[in-house]
């Protein structure tokens, strides 16, 4: 599938990417993070909501404390370090209430699925991390985390990650009039529908062809990713792994995998 690009962003500056909504991106450019992770300022009536503050580099940080003026709270779309890393030091220097999903970050108020908050709306969309959510504006403006990026799909790594329930979160995406996705990662994504169905056709292809392998007796999850990822660079075959394995899960819960030469199993590797 195609996916978007962009040049290196200008690092400790927050650009306006939708209205009243800066990005600014950390200097934590990786194979799994694209050029960094997104941060964003969002003004609200209460005053600015910073979404992941990511992770814990003081030049990023001391520039969001700069650019954001009053810090009315500090929210999370999930809990993976890259994003979550300096919300205890803006927390610290803010006073500002931490707002999550789940337990596993420390929270002062919990974010619920449907629940509105500071004028956004809270969609649970689990499948790459647990706790993940996205955020939506009445506009059809959406923060879509690492749910939904345009530089790369989304890694999907048991057990904390579910291919089923991320296939599930991607289509219940679609119940939504959103126009504008705010990504984790990468650039604004523009026709925001299409593009998730492009997702979903991507993960379905990837399910028939691990179907295909089984069929063809293959029993090595390395075996499969060789397969299924021909091209792949090797310092990423690990990750392929995983993700494999996450749709094996999700075809061996579903009864998929009986017929077939193997017991997919559970384990990731
Ligand atoms: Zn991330």
């Amino acid at each position: 599938m195609k996916f978007l690009t962009e040049d290196v962003p200008p690092r400790e500056t927050a650009i306006e990417v939708a209205p009243g909504v800066r990005r600014m991106v950390a200097d934590n450019p990786s194979n799994m993070t694209y050029h960094g992770t997104n941060t964003y300022l969002l003004d609200t009536a209460q005053g600015v909501v910073v979404v992941d503050p990511g992770p814990d580099l003081p030049a990023h940080l001391a520039a969001i404390l700069r650019v954001a003026g009053r810090v009315a709270a500090i929210v999370a779309t999930h809990s993976h370090s890259d994003h979550v890393q300096g919300v205890p030091w803006l927390r610290e220097a803010t006073g500002a209430p931490v707002w999550a999903f789940g337990t596993r970050l420390t929270a002062d108020d919990a974010l619920c699925d449907g629940a509105e908050m500071f004028g956004w709306r809270v969609l649970h969309t689990p499948g790459h991390l647990d706790d993940h959510v996205c955020l939506l504006r009445d506009d059809g403006v959406m923060l879509s985390g690492d749910h939904v990026m345009g530089w790369s799909s989304s890694v999907v790594l048991p057990p904390e990650g579910d291919m089923a329930d991320y296939m599930m979160a991607l289509e219940r995406l679609l119940d939504h009039s959103a126009n504008l996705y705010l990504p984790g990662h990468g650039p604004v994504i523009a026709n925001p529908h299409d593009y998730v169905r492009d997702l979903l056709a991507h993960r379905r292809a990837r399910e028939a062809a691990v179907l295909a392998a089984l069929d063809d007796g293959e029993t090595e999850i390395a075996a499969m990713v060789a397969r299924i990822y021909p091209d792949l660079a090797p310092v990423l075959h690990p990750m392929a792994a995983r993700n494999v394995a996450a749709h094996l899960i999700k075809l061996e819960r579903e009864g998929r995998t009986t017929q077939r030469s193997m017991s997919a199993g559970a384990s990731p590797g």
